[in-house]
């Protein structure tokens, strides 16, 4: 524990805006996130700064500041295009709504301030006039024990704000930290706080709780303190759901595993800890083995997504993306396949999702947990044949065939409508079956025979 670090590490800008208030009979410190991510030796994103400068004062301070939320004591100080956040101490106000303080209350009190933050390890200041360590809740001992503990009385702290067990559980996961047990057991009895956080907020802990190498400590703790159960019970149907032969784990540690091994964006990683969704819904038994089978998990899995990411006020281009993933993360691929095998898969999945399917299908290997290294050996042999189809410049979308709609209706006497699209599609089929058909006169003859009601279309 350090009761003091070396100012010549803290970043310029920063000792410069506390001095500036020194000037002005006012003190400033940093807190918060920051001095604990300073502390661990991780890289910090946001340098926030509390002082015992007023509201008003501060905007005499610095009168370029940005008051972007006066009301609760905070402006925002811009320096060389970076932005600091500067605000005014605050004491404990009332919460009876369970998100928000019913009033602000300014006071000079540092201690004060850092009691009304969440976590220990979260309640430490740093003076950067001379590098001095304020930690009146022994966060320092926390974190050096690896133990995330609430400050305070755990079960107050939890029902004034729903939003904290979430931090929490994202805390334990990105800070690779354990909940202390006393912290833990307060939760189950506020979970009608946690009822209140809203949806976005949800989203934005689970996206952060992303950034973690292992997310599943997040999911764990929300699965043992009782969110998830809030939040999104189709998860927790896999808990102790066996599999079969090919799975060492049941069905939500499979998705955990998945999760944790998946290497992408929020969206992707999400789409990993879905991607088994549908199997509690579908789970079967073969007559002849006896084995549980998963018939058509993947679609039914993409229908409950869905709703999930609705519901979580994804975009419509996030949820997508999942439901995509999810739909698509079962690839039986085989050596048996043809080039026209592989063909009509990519026109069904797209090129444009083929990194994100491939790195779900590479986590959900990697979390099957059966073998010590995972068996990467079909994967890499559909992504050489992929790159193989490609690379031969095959046709998978309609775009991709020699002659379009106007091409069709000019040379055939077609009317604008429906039945051009439909032509084209029918046309596709043919080609990704055979690339030499890809030729406008071929095509154009295919359309006759088409069009004469001789080949069905699509
Ligand atoms: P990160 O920036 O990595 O998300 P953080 O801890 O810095 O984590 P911020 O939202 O930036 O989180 O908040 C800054 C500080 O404000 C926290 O460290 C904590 O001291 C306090 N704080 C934030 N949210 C809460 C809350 N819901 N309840 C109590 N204190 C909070
Ligand atoms: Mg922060």
């Amino acid at each position: 524990m350090t009761d003091r670090i070396a100012i010549a590490s803290l970043p310029r800008d920063v000792i410069g805006l506390c001095a500036r208030l020194r000037e002005h009979g006012r003190r400033g410190w940093i807190v918060g996130g920051c001095v604990r991510d300073r502390l661990l030796g991780r890289e910090v994103n946001d340098w926030d700064i509390c002082t015992d400068a007023r509201p008003n004062e501060l905007l005499a301070i610095f009168p370029r500041a940005i008051p972007t939320g006066i009301e609760h004591g905070t402006v925002t100080v811009v320096v060389d295009k970076r932005h600091y956040e500067v605000t005014t101490l605050r004491g404990e106000g009332a919460y009876t709504d369970g998100r928000r303080p019913d009033s602000v209350e300014f006071v000079d009190d540092l201690t004060a301030d850092l009691a009304r933050r969440d976590f220990t390890c979260n309640a430490i200041a740093l003076d950067p006039s001379n590098g001095q360590v304020i930690d009146p809740f022994g966060g320092q001992g926390d974190l050096a024990l690896g133990i995330l503990r609430a400050v305070g009385v755990a079960i107050d702290r939890f029902s004034e704000d729903g939003l904290r067990v979430l931090r929490a559980a994202r805390f334990v996961a990105t800070l690779g930290l354990e909940l202390d047990p006393e912290t833990e057991r307060a939760i189950a009895p506020t979970l009608d706080t946690y009822r209140k956080v809203s949806a976005e907020r949800i989203r934005d802990e689970w996206v952060k709780a992303m950034k973690a190498r292992a997310p599943s400590r997040a999911f764990e703790v929300m699965r043992r303190v009782g969110i998830l159960a809030i939040t999104c019970p189709e998860l927790l149907e896999g808990v102790g759901m066996e599999q079969n032969a090919y799975h060492r784990w049941d069905v939500w540690r499979h998705g955990m595993e998945a999760l944790d091994a998946s290497q992408g964006d929020a969206v992707l990683r999400l789409a990993a800890l879905f991607h088994d969704i549908g199997k509690p819904k579908t789970r079967g038994r073969n007559d002849k083995s006896g084995e549980y089978t998963f018939y058509e998990h993947e679609r039914v899995g993409a229908e409950l997504v869905e709703p999930i990411a609705l519901r979580l006020r994804f975009s419509n281009e996030e949820r997508a993306r999942m439901v995509h993933l999810v739909r698509h993360h079962l690839v039986q691929y085989g050596p048996d396949w043809s080039d026209a095998a592989v063909r009509r898969w990519l026109q069904r999945v797209g090129t444009a999702c083929l990194t994100d399917l491939f790195a779900i299908c590479e986590a959900d290997e990697r979390a099957k947990g059966l073998t010590s290294e995972p068996d990467l050996g079909r994967l890499l042999g559909l992504k050489a044949h992929v790159e193989r189809v490609v690379a031969a410049g095959a046709a998978l979308s309609t775009r991709d065939l020699c002659l379009n709609g106007s091409d069709l209706m000019e040379a055939l006497g077609l009317a604008p409508g429906r039945r051009v699209g439909e032509v084209l599609r029918a046309l596709l089929d043919v080609v990704i079956n055979d690339p030499l058909e890809n030729d406008r006169e071929r095509l154009l003859s295919h359309a006759r025979r088409i069009l004469e009601g001789a080949v069905d279309s699509p």
